[in-house]
Order: structure tokens, then C-alpha cells, then sequence
């Protein structure tokens, strides 16, 4: 690998202690932000300091990536605009809008937590970590995370993204023990600034938004010569100001200056080093190793798309998980058919659907001929047998209008393949009964 500044220095495990100085935070910092201003993405939840909105885009964001959450978290916040408006919604309503990013419970914790903060904290969310904590759906990662971009507080964010950057600066191997993720979070904590403290002439020229369109280099520097002074104070307190968003958030940055740098450059299995702004800092420079994931596991799947008319509207045949199931309970998806129903018949459609460590490799069965433009025949009595063949269980079979799928919590595989098939946007039905 080309040499951009210097050798990379030999790795010596005995030499990895694990302290702060091994990775010199002030030139981290500086580098990173640079970086950051110039570099990173402009996402929606970062053009605002609505505490409401960063927490949102929080939840959506766990185990969950950014290129999925936008048009979710914009559509979310459009329809619950205020904390206040979340929690007066129905759990019906929520779980429609979040219909599609998976994980549902993250979906009913926020809403729970909303209608907790209306009704106990007067609609105000906590500003420090460790209250955050004690809501529903919060746990470290993103009670740190929220509390320090959108208040402040000198938190370190540590998800894989931060982990495996610091893992790859200091050159420790990566390793599943409780010592390794106390080093690693020891470590993330001492290069986050502890700047609260500004010029009412500095706090004028922060704004919301991306560091990299709304706040010029002067300014950060600024911030972070006062940084450096407060966080020399052994009796400067390590939250931000818990009665007002921060006017230079200097900490959040930070905190979403690594993440950035984890999620665009450090990337798991192929590092751009050459593109680095720690290049020159790293211990491992593209040489650590990153431990394989555990291979996916395939799994075939197959549902039915079963249609028909109603007057002039349009139904589909939804099946409703009981409320108590452990995986999207009260969720509405096609039926699921055995195999051995549909062995010999040829889907309308194929399809992969990944969730976790398993592909779901998933046919569409209809009794229905398709056409490019949507379903548009059915041969009489094809569909009684295998609407027969839905395995008898607890659940619940309903025929819903087509025109009410929108606002439905539908599972994220039932939404995928009613658009697929433009069930849901774009009907050209004509069906014999
Ligand atoms: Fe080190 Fe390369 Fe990761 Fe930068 S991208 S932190 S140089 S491993």
C-alpha cells in the first residue's frame, strides 16, 4: 500500500495500552473534522436540532442502514411531526408508518416512550444519557447518541462502526470479552471534546444542519481551542446544557464524525486507507483483521397473492400474526403456504428478502395470470385450493381493500412484494369471481 506519511509503525501488543495518549486526540480530532466538513453525507436528521426528530432517527438507525431509514424517518416525521403527536396516535398507525424498516418493536418501544414522556415528563425528553436510559427502547448506544447530538453531553457513541475504527487505530485484535469493549469504550470516551462553553458571537454562526454546509473551519476552531481548555478542567461537568440545545455541539459532531468515517472509509471488509484523514495516526492501515461473519443461512418461503372484487373495489387476502407472537405480532402479511402446496406451480414472482443472517428466498403464488402492467385473469376455481392449503393456525384471514394497504402495519416483505407487483400503487385489476 502506497505510503502517504511514513511507515506504518510495527505493531507491538505489548505496546498497546490502552491509553488515550496512543491515539493523540487533539490531531485526531482536528483531522477528523476537517474531514467531516468537507466529506460527510448530508442526511435529513442532521440538518435539524429537534431533539424529537435525532431521537427517531436514532431508533431507525439501530441494526438498520441509512440508505433505508431516509425515506422511512421523512415519512415518519411528516406524519408525527412532535413527540406529542406520536404519542396521541394509534399503535395501528405507528406501526404502518414504520412498516418496511423491520424490527417493529423498535416502533412500539418509541411510541410507549412518547406517550410516557407526554403523560410523566410534561412532553420534555431527558437531555443526559443516563435518564434517556430509562425509557423504553433506549439502551446505551442510543441514549449516548441522542443525548449528545442533540444535547450535547461528552458521550462516546460506540456502535461497530466506532468499534471497529478504534479496534483498527490502536491495532488491538478484535475480540468478543468484556475487557476488549471496556478498552475499546475507554478509549472512544477519551477523544470525545467536552466544548460547551461559547461567544454568544460563536453561537450566532451554528446553525442546524451538516458541519459541512453550515459551519466554517474559523468556527470549529475556535470551538475546539475552547474544547481543549474545558476538558483541562478536572471540574468541568461531563454533560452538555441541559436546558438548551448546545449552540456548538461540538461532542455530537464528533460522535457522528467517527461513525461517518466507520460507515464511508473504514469499511469492514475493504478499509480505503488512501482516502483516510487518520491515515497518518492508524496502527493497522488495511492489516487488522476483521473476523468473518457467520455464513446466511437460506430459507424458501412461499404466499399467497390472492385478489377479488368486491363491487367496484378491490380486496386482497391478508393474514393478521397473533398479537402475541414474538416476531411482528399484530403485523399483516400474505398467507403463507407449505411447499408442498405450491410443488408443480409457477410463481408470479421471486424474490430474496434478507433479515439478520437469513436469506428468505420467497415465491408468490396467485391465481392469477400476470401481465407486465399487473394481475389481469383468473381461471375459475384455481384459487379455492390454495387458499385451502393456508395451514389452519390461530391467525386471523381478512380481506382488505387495496385502497387501505397504505395505511396498514404491513410486514416489510408484505409491502415489498404488494409493490412488486403493483398491488398497492398502481391497480390494473380485472378479475372474474
Ligand atoms: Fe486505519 Fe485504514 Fe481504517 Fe483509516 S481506513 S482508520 S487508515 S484501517
Amino acid at each position: 500500500m502506497a505510503d502517504l506519511a511514513g511507515a506504518a509503525p510495527e505493531l507491538n501488543p505489548a505496546a498497546l495500552t490502552p491509553t488515550a495518549s496512543e491515539l493523540n486526540p487533539v490531531v485526531l480530532r482536528r483531522r477528523l473534522m476537517a474531514w467531516y466538513r468537507g466529506q460527510a453525507r448530508t442526511l435529513p436528521w442532521r440538518g435539524t436540532s429537534d431533539s424529537y426528530h435525532i431521537w427517531v432517527s436514532e431508533i431507525m438507525l439501530q441494526q438498520t442502514r441509512v440508505a433505508a431509514v431516509i425515506d422511512h424517518y421523512n415519512e415518519f416525521v411528516r406524519r408525527f411531526p412532535t413527540l406529542v403527536s406520536l404519542a396521541l396516535a394509534a399503535e395501528e398507525d405507528v406501526l404502518a408508518a414504520w412498516s418496511g424498516l423491520g424490527y417493529y418493536r423498535r416502533a412500539r418501544m418509541l411510541h410507549k416512550a412518547a406517550q410516557f414522556i407526554v403523560l410523566e415528563r410534561e412532553g420534555r425528553l431527558p437531555a443526559s444519557s443516563a435518564e434517556l436510559r430509562t425509557l423504553p427502547g433506549i439502551g446505551e448506544y442510543t441514549a449516548a447518541a441522542i443525548a449528545s447530538i442533540a444535547f450535547g453531553e461528552a458521550v462516546a457513541v460506540v456502535d461497530g462502526n466506532v468499534e471497529r475504527v478504534i479496534l483498527r487505530l490502536t491495532g488491538r485484535a478484535d475480540e468478543a470479552t468484556a475487557a476488549a469493549r471496556a478498552f475499546v469504550r475507554a478509549q472512544a470516551q477519551a477523544l470525545v471534546p467536552h466544548a460547551r462553553l461559547l461567544s454568544s458571537n460563536l453561537d450566532a454562526q451554528f446553525v442546524s444542519g451538516p458541519i459541512s454546509k453550515t459551519r466554517s473551519a474559523g468556527v470549529w476552531d475556535a470551538s475546539e481551542r475552547i474544547a481543549l481548555a474545558a476538558s483541562a478542567d478536572p471540574t468541568a461537568p461531563a454533560g452538555g446544557d441541559r436546558s438548551h440545545p448546545p449552540a456548538s455541539n461540538v461532542a455530537g459532531d464528533h460522535n457522528q464524525a467517527m461513525m461517518e468515517l466507520g460507515a464511508t472509509v473504514c469499511l469492514p471488509r475493504a478499509p480505503l486507507c488512501l482516502q483516510c484523514p487518520v491515515y497518518a495516526l492508524c496502527r493497522t492501515r488495511g492489516e487488522h483483521v476483521t473476523p468473518k461473519r457467520p455464513p446466511q443461512r437460506s430459507l424458501p418461503v412461499a404466499c399467497l397473492l390472492d385478489l377479488r372484487k368486491r363491487g367496484t373495489a378491490t380486496e386482497v387476502l391478508l393474514e393478521r400474526r397473533p398479537a402475541d407472537a414474538s416476531l411482528m405480532p399484530s403485523m399483516y402479511e400474505l398467507p403463507v403456504l407449505p411447499q408442498e402446496a405450491v410443488e408443480g406451480r409457477e410463481p408470479v414472482l421471486r424474490l430474496r428478502h434478507s433479515i439478520t443472517n437469513t436469506n428468505y428466498y420467497v415465491q408468490v403464488f396467485a391465481p392469477l395470470r400476470l401481465e407486465p402492467s399487473g394481475l389481469t385473469k383468473r381461471s375459475r376455481g384455481e384459487a379455492h385450493p390454495l387458499r385451502q392449503a393456508i395451514p389452519k393456525r390461530s391467525r386471523e384471514l381478512h380481506w382488505t381493500r387495496i385502497t387501505r394497504l397504505a395505511g396498514l402495519p404491513l410486514t416489510g416483505l408484505a409491502r415489498k412484494i404488494l409493490h412488486r407487483l403493483h398491488v398497492m400503487d398502481k391497480p390494473k385489476i380485472d378479475l372474474l369471481e
